[in-house]
């Protein structure tokens, strides 16, 4: 396999961004990511190991991918992430690799997160409040993820994006303290619209969607529009004047942004998912084991990026709830 090909889907996007679960593990159990607590359910031969993912990244860098993140499930828990990390950071033509995490890990892991290379990462924080942490993780680990970020920020990440998922009656009364963060310190900070994943009992009434979240955080002073650029992700971004820090909006039910998605996806079971909300997914994990070549292993890639949809279909009024799990997704 010697020529690049680029990865280019049927309606002409580019496809340079592979986000990869390495785990459906998770030390957190997020009502929302996993609604009915399932217990993850892979073993140690359903996941792929270091070898296959590393030798999976390397043909998906010859192809045109150049952008990683590491997800899961908690990429943290998973043995031997630092050295991976490491590894995937030194293969030539990445010019890219970030972590999403739930930072229960990170304080004391921080400095082997920016040993391996790691700049910036992404934490989920639903809430700022020990009680309603509890609630919505099922775990009281608050300060710990609290005292993780800042820790990040002291080694100095950067920068430092907090997830946010918008659920009515979970964190709605929490998100003016929250948008306030960012007078005091620089994070991005993205609010995200629930998305119906894994959950068939989902409740359509507990999404907010970006404009009533906006509209909660006027009291707080005007959001001015920053420019995005190129390679900055669905997120838009937004500044309260005065304010060290962001304020984004990731508007996947409200605000399609599927025309310009650049997107795969690995999941942990090792599988590719060119779209987040449509269920198709390409095995390449059973192929891999088959002993196949590169360049097989490349053409697994182009089907999988052959059955991109053009879009979703997931709106505010019609909701086509997706099977997989985000846990073993990656989100
Ligand atoms: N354990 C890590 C963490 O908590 O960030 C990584 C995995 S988690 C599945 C990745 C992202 O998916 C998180 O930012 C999480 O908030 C988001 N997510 C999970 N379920 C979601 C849902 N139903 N709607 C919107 N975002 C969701």
């Amino acid at each position: 396999m010697s020529n690049l090909t680029l990865l280019n889907d049927r309606f002409n996007r580019n496809i340079n961004y592979l986000r990869i679960s390495i785990t459906d593990r998770c030390n957190l159990q997020c009502t929302y990511c996993n609604p009915h607590n399932l217990v993850p359910k892979l073993t140690h031969e359903g996941i792929l190991s270091y070898e296959e993912l590393l030798r999976i990244i390397r043909v998906a860098v010859r192809l045109g991918i150049s952008k990683i993140r590491i997800t899961g499930g908690e990429p943290l828990v998973r043995k031997g992430v630092y050295h991976f990390l490491k590894e995937i950071v030194a293969i030539e033509g990445i010019k890219d690799v970030s972590l999403t995490t739930n930072g229960v890990l990170l304080k004391d892991n921080i400095r082997k997160i920016k040993q391996a290379g790691i700049k910036r990462i992404n934490v989920s924080l639903d809430s700022l409040n020990r009680r309603n942490f509890e609630k919505i993780t099922r775990r009281d680990l608050f300060s710990q993820v609290w005292e993780g970020i800042e820790s990040a920020r002291s080694e100095g990440l950067e920068p430092i994006k907090l997830n946010v998922v918008a659920i009515r009656g979970q964190n709605d009364h929490e998100f003016q303290d929250i948008a306030r963060l960012s007078f005091d310190y620089p994070f991005h900070i993205r609010f995200i619209e629930y998305m119906p994943v894994g959950d068939a009992t989902f409740n359509k009434s507990h999404q907010i969607l970006t404009p009533e979240i906006k509209k909660r955080l006027r009291n707080i002073g005007k959001l001015i529009r920053i420019p995005n650029l190129i390679n900055d992700g669905p997120a838009r971004r937004y500044r309260f004047k005065g304010a060290i820090g962001e304020i984004g909006f990731i508007s996947a039910i409200s605000r399609h942004f599927c025309h310009d998605c650049n997107r795969l996806r690995l999941t942990a079971s090792g599988a590719l998912r060119a779209c987040l909300l449509s269920d198709r997914q390409t095995d390449i994990k059973g192929p891999l084991r088959s002993g196949c070549s590169d360049l097989e292993l490349a053409r697994v890639f182009m089907h999988a990026i052959y059955l991109k949809p053009t879009g979703h279909h997931i709106t505010k009024d019609h909701d086509h709830p997706v099977n997989g799990k985000m846990f073993a997704i990656g989100g």
